[in-house]
């Protein structure tokens, strides 16, 4: 299918990006690596007039310590995710999951900001960062502000930031301690019909789900579980509750909510 015709302008910078946005509204839209957007645009759920392509914003793409915290430019690519030698070492739960995300011609191209922007329920980054309780860094005409991961996620494909908003930075407290991530999938580049992060981070275990809803969400009851002192075996079998998992020909909602509790029990066993 052939994408419905639109400007492309290049920004050079976060500013000209959002100056572009500032100046375009609602008819512009932002392409980082185009591989959440371009089907979009493919299957006419968008149909933006402006591309604002920024791609090229290279001092957006980095991974670095900042004291207890690790941040990561929005525009770093699955791929340098997965290679990173600080992740691997500081917050492994987001290398493994990114190692996961589709094959390397996604993963080469991808960022965790496209991903996180896009919102989509069925992404594995977003659960990563909600397990985390990680911070994102929105930039506007007005400023930098940060936004709880928590309180990112809005709606099917929506998120808090505002159209003339680019999201330019993901902070992530370190977690080298107790991780895992499940991915259950029918071929091993194929999307989660399931997905599971489950963190360590202090004294608290964080737990995010990957197409469990039509939003990214956590496993609030099986965290506050765990937080009163449950089992790790009785936590787990909360794993569906306050979930509205799909049914699509991959599984039906109640094999979701099934692979879900198995999956949980099988992250909080590896926590352990
Ligand atoms: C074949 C295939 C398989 C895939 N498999 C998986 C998978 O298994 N797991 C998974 O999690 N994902 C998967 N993906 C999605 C992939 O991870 C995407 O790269 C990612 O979801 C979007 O990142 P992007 O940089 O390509 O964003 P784009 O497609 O460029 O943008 C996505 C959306 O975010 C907005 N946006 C992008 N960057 C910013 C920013 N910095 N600030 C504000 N808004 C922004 C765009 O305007 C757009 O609305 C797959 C994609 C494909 C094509």
């Amino acid at each position: 299918m052939i994408p419905p015709q639109f400007d492309y302008t290049r920004a050079g910078s976060a500013e000209e990006a959002i100056a572009a946005l500032t100046q375009h509204g609602d008819e512009a839209k932002l392409l980082a690596g185009g591989h959440s957007l371009i089907p979009l645009l493919k299957l006419r759920l968008a149909q933006p007039s402006v591309l604002i392509d920024i791609g090229r914003v290279k001092d957006l793409s980095y991974v670095r310590t900042e004291g207890d915290e690790v941040a990561i430019g929005a525009l770093t690519r699955h791929r340098d995710l997965e290679r990173s030698d600080l992740l691997a070492g500081e917050v492994p739960l987001l290398a493994e999951a990114a190692r996961h995300v589709g094959d390397p011609q996604v993963r080469n191209r991808g960022t965790i900001g496209g991903s996180l922007s896009h919102g989509d329920g069925a992404s594995d980054l977003p659960a990563v960062v909600l397990a985390l309780g990680g911070t994102l860094v929105a930039q506007g005409p007005g400023g930098r502000r940060e936004i709880a991961a928590g309180d990112f996620f809005e709606g099917f494909l929506e998120t808090a930031l505002a159209p003339d908003e680019l999201l330019v930075e993901v902070r992530v407290p370190k977690a080298p301690g107790g991780w895992s991530f499940q991915k259950f999938n029918r071929r091993a580049q194929d999307w989660a019909i399931v997905g599971v992060a489950a963190a360590t981070v202090g004294d608290s275990v964080g737990v995010g789900l990957v197409n469990m809803a039509s939003v990214p969400v956590r496993a609030t009851a099986v965290e506050d579980a765990l937080a009163s002192g449950s089992s790790a075996e009785d936590a787990a079998a909360l794993a569906a509750e306050g979930t509205e998992a799909p049914s699509d020909i991959h599984g039906s909602s109640e094999y979701r909510q099934h692979l879900a509790r198995v999956l949980v029990a099988r992250a909080l066993g590896e926590l352990a």
